[in-house]
């Protein structure tokens, strides 16, 4: 058995196996301080990661910290869970946990797809986008966001997260510079920041928007180095519109940090106007000043539901967008031509006026949230506030904290007992401890079935507490 040295604390430094299978060509093992296992896996097992071994013999194989720092997003670990619990004995497990529209692709949209592959455009197409979707995107966005944009600011990719991760790699300059995300937020900023080599520092986030002094001092006293400001809105998971004066205030934050805001608007198609608690959508991107420092990130998944399409874009300065085009280059290479089409298709009938599916979807979401709300603050100890936007609902859980419940030890109650799946608002960051959200995206039967449920296990849960 070869020997070598392990780093200080027992952590193989990452190349350091490699060196010695090649040197050695045969297993490493060593015995960290802490009395673990550590050993370089045989040649040809398959993988050249190195390995912690505990004494109960569960192996951890190890890589960069970026990469280990990653964990699983939320929705997808409580529906892999909610999978297993389905298949115990019991009445059907209600959804809520994830931000899925139920609702198929409008067929136009599916007939261009299906079009462009009997074209025979099967060939790679233009990091970038096709300059056909290109100028759709940016005539769209000139139009719901009052300002001109071209083409050249345009860059699509497989989704918005693409669009987040790759104008996130491109804003972190140097290992350590801070982007500011918002607490509780969707849990990919985190990841995409981490990833650049950044760090990401979390800023509470309520009904307004940023707590404005928090994000003024956690943005100047980076001292310069605060490169990027991430905002949601609609924000997953509250479903919060951030007002205009909220936006301003953002705006004049990253101005004088001399920051990006990298705006995500995904939502920005499911704002539900005409109800009490509904602050019309502004957009970071509108706001005087703001082009020269924005990206904004938007896609079809949600308005157009498209989540498997994989098709979303961002929009920012040109010197921006060809940095962009050249990560994707040497990522995804480009965007499926005839999922393009279909995007094309999706935006040409948006401004031909051709909206009656849109419009009918968020008729039936906007039904739903009040519902859900409705039935939420009909529960003791559960308050919700009327999101305007999105299609989550944000439940204020923390009478139950009181009781010594966590929100995760809730949400897996819920599932457990209730066989209703939920997501922990801590799945967003430590701003969520004492929320659960939940997703309205489901038919409304499933959704009242499931927040009938809610009360039931809360009802039994006050009654033997
Ligand atoms: N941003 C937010 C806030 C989201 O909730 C999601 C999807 N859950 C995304 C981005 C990712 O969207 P896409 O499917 O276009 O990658």
């Amino acid at each position: 058995m070869a020997a070598f040295v392990p780093p200080a604390g027992g952590r193989l430094a990452t190349d350091a196996p490699r060196r010695c299978i090649a040197a050695a060509r045969r297993p490493v093992v060593y015995v960290s301080p802490a009395g673990l296992q550590m050993k370089a896996p045989p040649e040809g097992a398959g993988s050249v990661a190195p390995v912690t071994v505990s004494r109960s013999g569960v192996e951890v194989h190890h890589f960069a910290p970026a990469v280990e720092a990653l964990e699983n997003e939320g929705a997808y670990a409580m529906m892999a869970r909610a999978a297993d619990i389905a298949k115990t004995p019991g009445p059907l497990v209600m959804h809520l946990e994830i931000g899925q529209p139920s609702y198929p692709t409008p067929p136009h949209i599916v007939a261009a797809a299906v079009a462009s592959l009997s074209d025979g455009e099967t060939k790679y197409s233009p990091p970038a986008g096709i300059p056909a979707l290109r100028s759709a995107i940016a005539a769209h966005v000139s139009s719901t966001r009052g300002v001109d944009v071209h083409p050249e600011q345009v860059v699509v990719g497989p989704g918005a997260k693409p669009g987040l991760l790759l104008a996130l790699l491109a804003l972190v300059r140097a290992p350590g510079d801070v982007v500011i995300i918002p607490d509780p937020g969707f849990p990919s900023y985190a990841a995409a920041v981490t990833l650049a080599g950044g760090v990401p520092v979390r800023v509470p986030v309520g009904p307004g928007g940023f707590d404005a002094a928090e994000l003024r001092r956690v943005a100047l006293g980076a001292c310069g180095r605060c490169v990027a400001i991430v905002v949601n809105s609609p924000g997953n998971p509250t479903g919060c519109v951030i007002d205009r004066a909220g936006c301003e205030a953002i705006a004049a934050v990253a101005t004088e940090a001399d920051a990006f805001v990298v705006s995500d608007e995904i939502y920005s198609g499911l704002v539900y106007e005409g109800k009490p608690g509904d602050a019309p959508f502004t957009s970071m991107l509108s706001l005087p000043g703001m082009v020269s420092r924005t990206v904004l990130v938007d896609g079809f998944s949600k308005t157009f539901s498209m989540t498997g399409w994989r098709l979303g874009y961002a929009v920012c300065p040109p010197y921006l967008a060809d940095r962009m085009a050249l990560l994707l280059v040497h990522s995804v290479g480009c965007t499926a031509t005839f999922v393009q089409r279909g995007g094309v298709a999706a935006l040409t009938s948006l401004a031909n006026g051709e909206d009656a599916a849109l419009q009918g979807m968020r008729t039936d979401y906007r039904r739903r949230r009040d519902a859900v709300v409705a039935g939420l603050n009909a529960i003791e100890g559960v308050t919700a506030d009327v999101p305007g936007g999105a299609f989550y609902a944000w439940a204020d859980v923390r009478a139950y904290g009181e009781l010594g419940f966590t929100s995760a030890e809730l949400a897996a109650l819920l599932l457990e007992e209730g066989r209703v799946a939920v997501l922990p608002g801590t799945d967003f960051g430590p701003g969520g401890e004492g929320y659960l959200r939940l997703s309205y995206v489901g038919e409304d039967e499933e959704v009242l079935e499931g927040v009938a449920r809610i009360k039931s296990v809360l009802d039994r849960l006050r009654a033997s507490g």
